[in-house]
């Protein structure tokens, strides 16, 4: 069956392709670049929960096809949460992860070293064309370092301290997988996906 990923980001597909190949289960993925036409709505949700519904539900309703969409980022405790579902943008619109860093290197920079916790979060939902949608979440705790290490990853894993004394920049993308936020998630939706298999008329 298809199953298209809310994203334009072929990286992003390509990583699902392979866990449905690894997961054995006989499901195509197709991005959103291969609906040119399509609009994807603003996400603009408080939650990475929402954002992750908003894109989902609404690209299930207008394709007409079973729809699976993430919203992830970081939220980091002594800033009550942030930078949450502005993740992306927090050192402003059209900065980039380095720009992003620094910013958050900055706000923290008086913050004591016991007090710099932090998790990843990933929302993942797996919407149908009727309207019907189903949201998990999965996350990933560890701290937020004072300068950065390790080349692998991207966003904020330079400065990511998980509880082992690794970088998650210092993960390859296996080993990062089965500890990340997003792997946790797509654990979650697993089930779903292989229900989806063998009874692909049905909703869950
Ligand atoms: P997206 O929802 O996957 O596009 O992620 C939004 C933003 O959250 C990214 O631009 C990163 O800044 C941050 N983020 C999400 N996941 C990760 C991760 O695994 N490592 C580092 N940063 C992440």
């Amino acid at each position: 069956m298809k199953l298209i990923l809310a994203t334009t980001n072929p990286g992003k597909v390509r990583e699902l392709s392979e866990m449905m190949r690894k997961a054995k289960l006989d499901i195509t993925v197709e991005g959103l670049m291969d609906y040119p036409d399509y609009r994807a709505p603003k996400e603009d949700g408080a939650t990475f929960d929402e954002n992750a519904r908003i894109k989902a539900v609404t690209a299930a309703e207008t394709l007409g096809e079973v729809v699976l969409a993430d919203d992830s980022g970081l939220c980091v405790d002594a800033l009550g949460g942030a930078p949450g579902v502005l993740s992306a943008r927090f050192a402003g619109d059209g900065h980039n992860d380095d720009a992003n860093i620094e910013k958050l290197l900055e706000c923290l920079k008086d913050v004591p070293d016991s007090k710099r916790q932090a998790r990843f979060v990933c929302a993942l939902c797996l919407a149908f064309p009727n309207g019907d949608f189903f949201v998990v979440e999965g996350d990933c705790a560890g701290s937020i370092a004072r300068e950065r290490r390790g080349a692998n990853g991207f966003g904020y894993d330079p400065v990511f301290l998980l509880p082992d004394g690794r970088m998650m920049a210092e993960l390859s993308g296996m080993e990062k997988n089965l500890i990340s936020h997003r792997g946790a998630a797509y654990q979650l939706v697993m089930p779903q996906l292989r229900a989806l298999i063998k009874a692909p008329k049905q909703t869950l």
